[in-house]
């Protein structure tokens, strides 16, 4: 059968949904998204990093509003604690140009590209049965529905990977990212000002945190500080699941307290130490291998296909990487069998190899890290590339 004209269900209709949905729609298809959540998605306020070409192809191919806000960042400056010495003593300054955005805005901004009686939300979708020319979905209290196609963009924990690429199940190397934000007003004195070029890296044993600045979602043109800080706690961590905002216990906080406190120059000590507890949410890492994204009439997009470790900066971004794939695939053949052969090579491809570099960056950032303050200013770039497979920057 041709694409125009398919019937397709996508499963999940957060970044990943959203953008297969627009993505398959611009292809003649006839789209359903199910979301089984009620209304617009909690947001959880965190910030989104995203090389500056993305932005531009987003806006280009009409998946985003030409007016998202974006901070825009050119460099990423690692630094140590130096004593006494407030914002600590430059390490390298790594050329990053990115632009941060906050998920709360991308996700609205993709989802008023989906028309309302395609996306229909507060539904559970469940595969009854497949085969090589389509799938039966129950949603809700429907009975089964026989789609064409069905895109798993269930995120990581999904049910459709399992029916794609059993076995493949989120992996955990036991340490994790403490993260906040609070308005940019309330930070120290002299630290927008050291934020205004890009993001920071404060390194420190056992760890280091990504500092920088993401608009608000709440209020117009105002922007806040966004921090994460990764490291390994005591007990390593065993459970995926996000501890949300509000909602980490009092034990969880004290190896944040204490990294930040004995590790973390002053000025940076004191935007994590400003941040409200009801603002500071705790996502433990892992990561997930997937060899294929295609199985019959099944795609995996998003973190339902592989995830790779926030180190790399790419959730978003391979999201709506598949996305554009499965638009572009979709134009250029004429049935199912080669769009999906093409979509399954390129993405299974890429998305295992940004999990394979989200491994060896958290290697060396967290699990095994340098003496920071020993290095010189040619080490950190050396020991950047060697982790990097050769890149200097994360978006090369
Ligand atoms: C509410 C929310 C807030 C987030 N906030 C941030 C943030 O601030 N910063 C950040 O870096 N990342 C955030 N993330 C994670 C980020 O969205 C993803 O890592 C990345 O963008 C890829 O998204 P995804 O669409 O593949 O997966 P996800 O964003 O995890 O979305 C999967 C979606 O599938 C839905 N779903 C699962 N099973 C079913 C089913 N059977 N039927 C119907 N629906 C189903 C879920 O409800 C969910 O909305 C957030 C995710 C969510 C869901």
């Amino acid at each position: 059968m041709g694409i125009a004209g398919s019937r397709v269900a996508v499963i999940g209709g957060s970044i990943a949904g959203c953008a297969a949905a627009i993505a398959l729609a611009r292809a003649g298809c006839d789209v359903t998204v199910f979301e089984r959540t009620q209304g617009v998605l909690r947001d959880r306020g965190f910030g989104i990093g995203m090389p500056p070409s993305m932005i531009e192809t987003l806006i280009a191919a009409g998946y985003v509003s030409p007016v998202l806000p974006v901070v825009p960042g050119e460099e990423r400056v690692f630094v140590v604690r130096d004593g006494d010495t407030p914002a600590g003593r430059v390490l390298w300054r790594q050329p990053l140009p990115v632009r941060f955005t906050n998920w709360s805005l991308l996700w609205r901004s993709l989802r008023q590209q989906v028309a309302d009686p395609v996306y229909r939300d507060g539904v559970i979708a469940v595969i009854e049965d497949m085969n090589d020319m389509g799938v039966t979905v129950s949603a809700g209290t429907s009975a089964g529905t026989r789609f064409d196609l069905v895109v798993g963009a269930d995120g990581y924990n999904s049910a459709v990977r399992q029916r794609v690429a059993p076995g493949s199940s989120p992996h955990l190397p036991g340490y994790g990212l403490w993260r906040g934000t609070y308005p940019e007003r309330l930070l120290p004195d002299g630290a927008t000002a050291a934020l205004e070029p890009g993001a920071m890296m404060v390194c420190f044993p056992g760890g280091h945190a990504m500092i920088y600045l993401i608009p608000d979602h709440l209020r117009t043109g105002r922007r806040l500080v966004n921090w994460g800080v990764y490291l390994c706690p005591p007990q390593p961590m065993t459970d995926p699941a996000l501890i949300p905002p509000g909602q980490v216990p009092t034990a969880t906080m004290i190896p944040l307290r204490d990294a930040v406190t004995r590790g973390f120059p002053p000025l940076w000590a004191d935007v994590v130490g400003r941040t409200p507890a009801e603002r500071i949410s705790v996502q433990p890492i892992f990561d997930v291998i997937a060899p294929q994204y295609v199985s019959g009439r099944l795609a995996l997009a998003g973190d339902a296909g592989t995830t790779a470790r926030p180190h790399t900066g790419s959730g978003a971004v391979k999201a709506l990487e598949d996305a554009l794939a499965l638009e572009s695939g979709c134009h250029s053949a004429a049935e199912w069998a080669s769009v999906l052969a093409g979509y399954d090579r390129a993405r299974a491809a890429a998305g295992n190899a940004l999990t394979t570099l989200g491994r060896s960056l958290g290697r060396v950032l967290v699990e095994n890290t340098p003496d920071w303050g020993a290095l010189s200013e040619t080490d950190l770039p050396e020991l950047w590339r060697e982790a990097a497979s050769g890149r200097m920057s994360l978006y090369e």
